[in-house]
């Protein structure tokens, strides 16, 4: 059994380079080790999920018990321990904190579980709006300090990276640990506030809708412009003569729309102030900003120049509407061939209810990204390169707290998590500055063997949940806790996940 060194009535914590004294009855500077008489405690419980009971419960503490607590009856198909509270062992030659085996479906599975120190990580923000939330490439700040940068947007979504070496470490100190903060609370699900330069100030929250300069957002657009034209050209026809959908990317003009078109839509000599992409598609109708359809404007007629009176009629009828459907008019032109505000028609008011139900809730998601390709391998396996292609050759299952993680093809193993999917309070930090974020490698005993894998130190999954300390460890854990893994979460062993489970050897 390994002992933490000591300096009178202290002991030293070498989970991270920051090699804490801690003295009797207080915890290290990151909270997660304390000196409990004696015994250097990894202090929040090892989280166990288990497929027989509901989500959150109860803490059995280990060190009241010791050895001779019996457990309960465990069936090792039921559980998984997850690296969440197992600790971290430093330097990464050292075996990982638990190397556990059971047997699944008769196969004999290994399971190495670490709480990773991750100095090369961040998040990666999606956030189901429209609004303009900054220009591409502008800082995000929390607190002042520079996180992250608004990164390329997405379909219905702009999008945030967040975190990285270079803001942990390449700032001043306070930029470090305020970037360490910030991915901390994102990732453990809290709200986090920041601002972007040039931009808004906006609250993310996992799972939650954000919140834009003080504004919740209801909805995410349910297509660009030109895309709802396509959807509802069929709805509109017979009941007006023109629709605009507005937005910021691709405003749809269903007269000259491919879709208005087909059903034989006439011209109205509608003229939109915008650069012309193909038919009824137009770019560029107005800045970006908070507006209608992610643009600044807050009266669509901004974006029309005069009807062409070889078309147009007076009386002529026109829709306006965004891509949510939120803000919608109406108009008539008069006889000099202007639009002139008129109550919303009852008969339009069924297809603009429909684009708003075709919207999906506005959410945030948070996605934890990681490299486990460097040193971190050694404290799985004595050779770390085999790792890697054990990864790439689907022998070995990597998860989070349980959870999938998605691994980027080729070089190292990048990582990335939904951590909605962790159970709560999965991820922890250290003061290097760094993030602290459960990693399990699953793979069969023959697996494990061949890269090289720490096999003296494997246990029994029964011996860990009872607390035994493994061999390698110098730290006790204060307790354990189960949990029901995620709705929707793929269990972490099952066999399917494994190449050697399909004919084709890939997964
Ligand atoms: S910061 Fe935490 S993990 Fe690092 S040495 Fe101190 S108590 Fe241990």
């Amino acid at each position: 059994m390994a002992e933490p060194a000591r300096q009178g009535d202290k002991i030293r914590c070498d989970a991270c380079p920051v090699m804490c004294y801690i003295a009797p009855g207080r915890a290290g500077a990151c909270d997660r080790y304390a000196n409990e008489d004696g015994n250097l405690v990894r202090v929040d419980p090892l989280v166990i999920i288990d497929k027989t009971i509901e989500a959150g419960g109860e803490v059995v503490p280990f060190l009241d018990k010791g050895p001779d607590w019996d457990g309960e009856i465990i069936n090792p198909d039921d559980s998984f321990v997850t690296a969440i509270g197992a600790g971290t062992t430093y330097p990464d030659y050292k075996p990982a904190p638990f190397i556990v085996s059971r047997k699944v479906d008769g196969v004999d599975m290994i399971t190495v579980v670490t709480e990773g120190i991750f100095s090369y990580c961040g998040v990666k923000v999606k956030i189901d709006t429209d609004r303009h939330l900054g220009p591409e490439r502008s800082l995000v700040r929390v607190a002042d300090e520079p996180v992250g940068h608004v990164t390329t947007a997405e379909y219905g979504s702009q999008m945030l990276s967040l975190g990285g070496v270079h803001h942990l470490t390449g700032g001043g100190k306070k930029e470090g640990r305020v970037t360490c903060q910030t991915m901390l609370d994102l990732c453990n699900g809290k709200a986090v506030e920041a601002t972007i330069d040039e931009g808004s100030t906006i609250v993310i929250q996992a799972g939650a809708a954000p919140i834009v300069n003080g504004v919740r957002e209801e909805r995410m657009r349910v297509g660009c412009g030109s895309a709802t034209v396509g959807m509802f050209a069929s709805q509109w026809h017979g009941l007006v003569d023109e629709v605009v959908v507005v937005d910021d990317h691709i405003t749809g003009v269903i007269s000259e729309h491919q879709a208005g078109k087909v059903l034989n839509w006439q011209p109205t000599g509608i003229k939109i102030n915008g650069r012309r992409s193909t038919p009824g598609r137009y770019f560029q109708v107005a800045d970006p900003g908070t507006g209608w359809g992610g643009t600044n404007i807050d009266d669509p007629l901004t974006i029309l120049g005069d009807f062409n009176p070889k078309f147009a009629k007076p009386g002529q009828s026109l829709l306006m509407v965004s891509t949510t459907g939120e803000q919608f008019a109406y108009y008539e032109l008069d006889d000099d061939l202007k639009p002139v505000g008129r109550d919303m028609p009852a008969r339009l008011m069924k297809s603009v209810g429909l684009i708003e139900e075709n919207c999906e809730p506005a959410l945030c998601t948070v996605l934890f990204m990681g490299g486990a390709g460097g040193s971190l391998r050694a404290g799985v396996t004595e050779n770390p390169v085999k790792l890697t292609r054990s990864v790439k050759h689907a022998l070995t299952r990597i998860t989070c707290g349980g959870a999938p993680a998605y691994v980027w093809p080729g070089g190292g193993i990048t990582i990335m998590s939904d951590v909605t999917q962790l159970p709560d309070n999965a991820f922890g930090y250290v003061p290097t500055p760094a993030l602290v974020a459960p990693i399990e490698f699953t793979m069969r005993r023959e697996d494990y063997e061949a890269l090289g894998g720490h096999m003296k130190h494997v246990m029994l999954l029964e011996d860990a949940r009872k607390g035994t300390r493994a061999t390698q460890s110098d730290h006790v854990l204060a307790g354990q806790t189960s949990t029901h893994s995620k709705s929707g979460v793929p269990w972490p062993t099952e066999r399917s996940h494994f190449g050697w489970s399909r004919k084709d050897g890939k997964p």
